[in-house]
């Protein structure tokens, strides 16, 4: 079981650590700053040791075992101690985009259907019709939620009280991780509250401007909206 550096504080870029299991090309450690692939967002990428981390994926024991998919080559042995880093301007971008998508959740009224975080661009799909879908007036929605500047926090609670309240969990295709006896909330006072495992900035002003570059139908129950960092 490792420790999850990034769920207390996104912002660790680096950290030491232990190398306890080794499968393949694919280390776990016994804490890490990656995040690894899950909740729609990207696993990191970066270095182990000075190899690089190609992925980041949950390992066999999840939620909290990680495994970090080196390039193939010399693989560091159980017990050694590493040197982990971050690939930094990707994961922020990650976290800027992924903090965009609760925005988005916010400004269209509709539940959500399924959503994905990469470096370069982020979408949610929404079970609504097109014609209640307007691209520039959610870009300035969101934009203003951008400029208002409002800090985001991060609290755990109980799978007890998630069950007892349902409407936590906004998208129907990303349950939250469960397991642990807890799950995280990420709350944008006035704006958001869900549970989500993700890395989150701390100021939606942070986020920086967006861009609503796409709405486009996936389906019946799947509208489309794909946002980029203007
Ligand atoms: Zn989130």
């Amino acid at each position: 079981m490792a420790e999850l550096l990034f769920r207390e504080d996104p912002y660790l870029r680096s950290c030491e650590a232990t190398v306890v299991a080794v499968h393949g090309d694919s280390v776990e450690l016994d804490r890490t700053v990656f995040y690894p692939l899950g909740g729609g967002q990207a696993g990191d990428t970066g270095t182990l040791a000075g190899r690089r981390v190609l992925d980041t994926r949950k390992g066999p024991a999840a939620p909290d075992s990680v495994l970090h998919i080196l390039e193939p080559g010399a693989t560091p042995a159980v017990g050694a101690s590493v040197h982990a880093e971050l690939d930094w301007a990707r994961r922020h971008r990650l976290m800027r985009l992924h903090s965009a998508l609760h925005l988005l959740g916010a400004v269209v009224k509709a539940p959500v259907t399924g959503g994905r975080i990469a470096e370069d661009k982020a979408h949610l799909d929404f079970d609504i019709d097109m014609s209640r879908l307007v691209a520039a007036e959610i870009e300035a929605r969101l934009n203003e939620l951008v400029r208002a500047a409002v800090d985001t926090r991060a609290r755990w609670i109980t799978d007890a009280e998630l069950d007892a309240h349902p409407e936590l969990v906004k998208t129907m295709s990303v349950a939250p991780p469960r397991g642990e006896g807890r799950v995280r909330l990420l709350e944008i006072p006035g704006i958001d509250l869900q549970a989500c495992g993700g890395t989150h900035v701390a100021n939606t002003a942070e986020i920086g401007a967006l861009k609503v570059v796409r709405i486009r139908s996936e389906g019946k129950r799947n509208k489309r909206i794909t946002l980029e960092l203007a």
